[in-house]
């Protein structure tokens, strides 16, 4: 079966007989990919035309609600998609990240929607008062990007690499060009071809290229934007493009990350703490084979500790069911692929040099239900390297698979120092009791790692553990690990948008943002804004109010009836040496006087009040003085 690319509105097969595309269990074909025939030019020019305008013109509510139906239109045809996933190797559990976590994506950024205004482009930050006189200020707008944003994403998760960006750029308003790493292209191409038939998204917002997509950079524009995820040595490649540099594209890389997990010195054989680290090695080891970006590499442990460490993973270990992923009972499935396999051998043998291997084997396996010979199947590795100071390949060398390597330290400046050699990291974590040490870590390791996970017995019960990257934070990685950032809730979705300053009078930057700007001229409503819908309203349109003055009597019936007798409200004798010259009103009854001041009573458009995002009681306010409410929308 020849793959389909989903280009310029058409699933097309590409020219020639194409790569063979391999099951990974049974190392039977599962399909043929070819690109070849495909102009690259063309389909990003077509995104750019198409799928662009479409979805720049849509608002960030209409955005999140296509996101979110999609998440839901996709949920509901799941089965098929762990049918195919079983093929690359994965497991029911691996698949649950990739696909239903890949899904979670499109929940994620569509609750984005609440954040971000009800427009086409986003009003950043607060506007900034640049004159004297209040009559130039300046702002920042961020509009989405007229380009496309090319992904070219790693193999080790097909739908997942897709959608944690897609999701994101789709927010944005800019349409996506995804070209999954080919040998597990099959996958992708199965979820691309339910989201096209959904018809959810405008056509253009998604095109698909399943294979090899060598020039496609060669392309870009400078209102583009590509990630890459894939080891550092392509992304290095890629980045410099010419085409890159000359268009100032901006180039996000997510690459290899030799992450680590410590040990705190607090947590001894036999404390919970110790119990949560030897779970946490063992899964990041054996889910998805260790082929995740995040996974553990690294496992630092206090020096008098390594032995039990090394017993107590070892049992874990060996406890661990490997074979067809299908089946229910199997905790490790295969590899992507028999060269993977072989890769990973190579890496080990590198770390072999100087550390021993402590648990695995590189030339057996047991397999469940399928056949070692014809799968990609490969027994975990663990490792100790005894003098990490001085053998540095276990910082540097990434076996992209299930190997991780134990090394010893001795005072917790010791585990930063080892953490920093990785030079840039994914995540780091520490499980550790004690809140001393977990800070001294994370303050200093801070510098090289994207994300530093603190696991304890309080927050493990609720943890989402050391390797999950969550949409709402970033996700990314200093040095060695790209330097790139992606996800993060809203700021991931600003990196699709270009900020622009915009500077002007007040009046002129609240019809630009839509947000009154202080200083602004007032639209003085004819009606009450409480009369008018949503949608009738405009930015400026404003009310003021008639006088009340406050009286003695008041300010001493407001502390009977919220009990509030603060001293400036109820003892004038004890106002010598404060900041009170007279009996001060309560920031709160002034408020509740300003409600009564302002709303409109009878029953109309307005449903409730939810609340105040930002109030302040900046000066007192006494007996005898006389206030109104100035109410602009
Ligand atoms: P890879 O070989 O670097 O490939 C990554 C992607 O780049 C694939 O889609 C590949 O396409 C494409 N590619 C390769 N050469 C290209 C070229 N000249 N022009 C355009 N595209 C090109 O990496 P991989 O083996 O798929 O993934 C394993 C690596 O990814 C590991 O090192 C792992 O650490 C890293 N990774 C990092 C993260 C992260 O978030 N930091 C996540 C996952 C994986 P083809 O498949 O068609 O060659």
């Amino acid at each position: 079966m020849k793959l389909e690319n989903y280009i310029q509105g058409n699933w097309v097969a590409g020219d020639g007989e194409g790569t063979p595309l391999i099951n990974a269990v049974t190392g039977e074909e599962v399909a043929v990919a070819t690109t070849k025939g495909l102009d690259f030019k063309d389909i990003l020019a077509y995104g750019r035309s198409v799928g662009n305008p479409a979805l720049r013109k849509m608002t960030f509510q209409e955005r999140g609600l296509m996101l979110k139906k999609l998440g839901l239109y996709l949920m509901k045809h799941k089965a098929k998609f762990y049918e195919v996933s079983f093929k690359t190797g994965a497991t029911k559990v691996d698949s649950w990240i990739d696909i239903e976590g890949g899904f979670g994506n499109l929940f994620a950024n569509a609750s984005l929607r609440r954040e971000f205004p009800n427009k086409p482009f986003h009003v950043d930050g607060e506007g900034i008062d640049l004159s004297k006189g209040g009559q130039f200020m300046g702002h920042h707008i961020m509009v989405p990007k007229r380009g496309v944003a090319v992904h070219i994403n790693a193999f080790n998760f097909p739908v997942w690499g897709m959608l944690e960006k897609c999701a994101v750029n789709w927010m944005a308003g800019v349409p996506a060009v995804v070209k999954p790493a080919t040998n597990t292209s099959f996958l992708t191409e199965a979820v691309v071809r339910e989201i096209i038939a959904s018809k959810i998204l405008p056509e253009g917002a998604l095109q698909l290229i399943c294979g090899s997509a060598r020039t496609i950079l060669d392309h870009v524009d400078s209102q583009d934007i590509v990630t890459f995820t894939g080891s550092a040595t392509t992304g290095r490649m890629l980045k410099a493009n010419p085409r890159i540099i000359n268009e100032a594209v901006p180039f996000n890389m997510e690459a290899d990350s030799l992450n680590c997990s410590v040990l705190g010195l607090d947590a001894a054989p036999g404390t919970p703490e110790f119990t949560l680290f030897i779970k946490g090695v063992k899964a990041e080891m054996t889910v998805k084979c260790g082929q995740k970006c995040t996974a553990i590499r690294r496992i630092m442990v206090p020096e008098n500790y390594v032995e039990d460490v090394q017993i107590a993973l070892g049992k874990e270990l060996a406890r661990t069911n490997i074979g067809d992923p299908a089946l229910k009972e199997t905790r490790m499935g295969a590899l992507v692929s028999k060269d993977q396999v072989q890769e990973v051998k190579e890496r080990v043998a590198d770390l072999n040099k100087t550390a021993e291997i402590v648990y695995g084997s590189l030339d057996t396996v047991e397999v469940n239900g399928a056949s070692a010979e014809n799968g990609a199947f490969l027994s975990p590795i663990l490792l100790l390297e005894k003098e990490p100071f001085k053998n540095t390949a276990v910082h540097n060398v990434e076996a992209f698979g299930p190997v991780s390597t134990i090394m010893p330290y001795s005072t917790t400046a010791e585990a930063v120092e080892l953490s920093h050699l990785g030079m840039g990291s994914l995540v780091a974590s520490i499980v550790t009791g004690d809140d001393k040490i977990a800070t001294e870590f994370t303050v200093e390791a801070a510098t090289h790692h994207g994300r530093i996970l603190v696991l304890n017995q309080e927050s493990a019960k609720q943890s989402t553990g050391h390797g999950s990257p969550l949409p709402t934070l970033t996700h990314g990685g200093p040095g060695r690990a790209g330097g790139g950032e992606e996800m993060g809730g809203m700021r991931g979705v600003k990196h699709y948008m270009q900020r622009c300053a915009i500077q002007g009078s007040p009046t002129t930057i609240t019809e630009i943002t839509g947000i009154y700007q202080q200083g602004a001229k007032y639209k003085e409503s004819p009606e009450h804004p409480f009369k008018y819908h949503f949608e009738d309203i405009e930015a400026g349109m404003s009310l003021k109010t008639h006088r009340r003055t406050i009286m003695d009597s008041e300010i001493a019936n407001f502390a009977n009836i919220s009990w509030d007798h603060f001293y400036a409200h109820t003892d004038i004798t004890s106002l010598g040496h404060t900041i009170f010259e007279k009996r001060a009103a309560h920031g709160y009854f002034i408020l509740s006087a300003a409600a009564g001041l302002f709303v409109y009573p009878n029953k109309g458009p307005v449903a409730a009040n939810y609340g105040l995002d930002t109030c302040r009681f900046m000066r007192p306010i006494y007996h005898g003085d006389t206030i109104y409410v100035r109410l602009t929308c």
